[in-house]
């Protein structure tokens, strides 16, 4: 089974509808998201990706917010690793972060999960 959005599903959600084939899209759906709600999380990665991956099948609505641009803490790439996040996903983020470090291009930092951001956000503290 696919454990990633494609280009159709964001298509999809542009025109306010789910892909009803695809197992992600439903599972998001019964779970409370819209498709608004799928374009503000997923929609970024997009941006610098044709698929976006997600942490699990039926992921808990509402996820937490994003964050601005910031530094990037060792730890957030040992947490992700250790997480019981779908392995796809690890990856992609992972990658993610890899290019944001090594390009610096704002792109990357928000094709990152808001989960990432905000782990990252709370090791500041
Ligand atoms: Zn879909």
């Amino acid at each position: 089974m696919d454990k990633y959005f494609c280009k159709e599903c964001l298509g999809l959600w542009h025109k306010e509808k789910f892909m009803l084939c695809c197992p992600g899209c439903v599972a998001h759906r019964d779970a409370g998201w819209t498709p608004e709600t799928l374009l503000s999380v997923y929609g970024p990665m997009f941006k610098v990706s044709d698929r976006a991956y997600f942490p699990s099948l039926s992921r808990i609505y509402p996820p937490p917010s994003r964050t601005k641009p910031q530094h990037i803490k060792p730890q957030t790439y040992t947490w992700l690793k250790s997480s019981n996040f779908l392995s796809e996903f690890k990856q992609q983020q992972t990658e993610f972060l890899t290019k944001y470090e090594t390009n610096d291009n704002p792109d990357f930092w928000y094709a990152l999960d808001p989960i990432v951001h905000q782990y990252n956000k709370k090791l500041n503290f």
